[in-house]
């Protein structure tokens, strides 16, 4: 019997079997169990049905940017409860030390400059994980503030984005962010700096309704839910049935809402050439991009 089979007889979380040994497929018609390894060396894409599975904030900077040339930006800023809000007698303070525990982060995005195929660049990565990435006043401003140190230094700008929304827990303060990353953005394209948003599974509500796009290009993983609203709720409202697949990337490629769908292993080639191909030249010449030298 194949060892593989032997394990899939036994699955995963049996006493003999370590849990790190095996990984179970996010994909519920899918569900494979993928060995550990295998699967962190396809960058955590199924093998079998190329599910992509989510990455916390800090893992997709390890596959995306250059080793250790991430240098985090605003990473004292953390978010306060400015409504005192409490959901279902949970207090939002204590659903944000939750996240912070589970997460290792203080906020749900995090800010920084760094390297894609030795190209300087900043970037906004968004964990969902933390309260799913919702846009607090705090995820706003940090996303805000990156824009505007872009605005200053030229540096183009990635946002790895994922969002359920504007973070109902700070009411009309989440709200308020939208219009803020869109106005700072307007002043980056005024500038006439390069953002390059890649929308990943899921990115939706009030974060795709800004700064996620108005990207000047548009990427997004396969299979990656994308839209405003939720399928759900869109059946719900309208009372019709959405096609299959709808609001899936690949769904909105098709008519036109976004640019590439781009499988994860192609990702760091594909930044890095937009990421030369339409980086201005005095980004080059400042900050000395090229460690070797070589033309970026
Ligand atoms: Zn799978």
């Amino acid at each position: 019997m194949p060892i593989r089979d032997f394990f899939h007889r036994r699955g995963a979380g049996s006493p003999d079997i370590p849990d790190d040994l095996w990984a179970r497929c996010g994909n519920e018609r899918c569900r494979d169990l993928i060995y550990s390894r295998e699967f962190e060396k396809n960058l955590r894409v199924c093998s079998k049905c190329e599910h992509h599975t989510r990455l916390s904030a800090r893992a997709r900077i390890a596959q995306l940017l250059d080793p250790n040339s991430f240098h985090e930006e605003d990473a004292e800023l953390r978010p306060g409860d400015p409504l005192g809000f409490v959901s279902d007698g949970q207090p939002y303070r204590d659903k944000l030390a939750d996240s912070r525990e589970k997460t290792g982060l203080e906020e749900a995005v995090l800010c920084g400059t760094g390297r894609i195929e030795d190209v300087a660049m900043r970037a906004l990565v968004a964990d969902f994980g933390f309260m799913g990435a919702s846009m607090g006043s705090v995820v706003g401003e940090k996303v805000a503030r990156g824009v505007e140190r872009s605005v200053q230094d030229r540096l183009p700008l990635v946002a790895v984005c994922a969002s359920g929304g504007a973070r109902m827990h700070e009411g009309i303060f989440s709200l308020m962010q939208m219009a803020k990353t869109a106005a700072t953005l307007a002043r980056l394209a005024e500038a006439q700096v390069p953002f390059f948003a890649l929308l990943t599974d899921p990115t939706t509500g009030g974060v795709t309704a800004s700064f996620a796009g108005l990207g000047d290009v548009l990427l997004a993983e396969p299979g990656a839910l994308v839209g405003f609203a939720g399928p759900r709720v869109i059946e719900q409202i309208t009372k019709q049935k959405l096609p299959p697949r709808a609001q899936r990337s690949e769904f909105q490629l098709e008519h036109g809402m976004i640019d590439l769908v781009v499988h994860r292993r192609d990702l760091r080639p594909t930044l890095g050439r937009l990421l030369r191909h339409y980086s201005p030249p005095t980004a080059y010449a400042a900050g000395g991009p090229s460690r070797n030298g070589k033309e970026a």
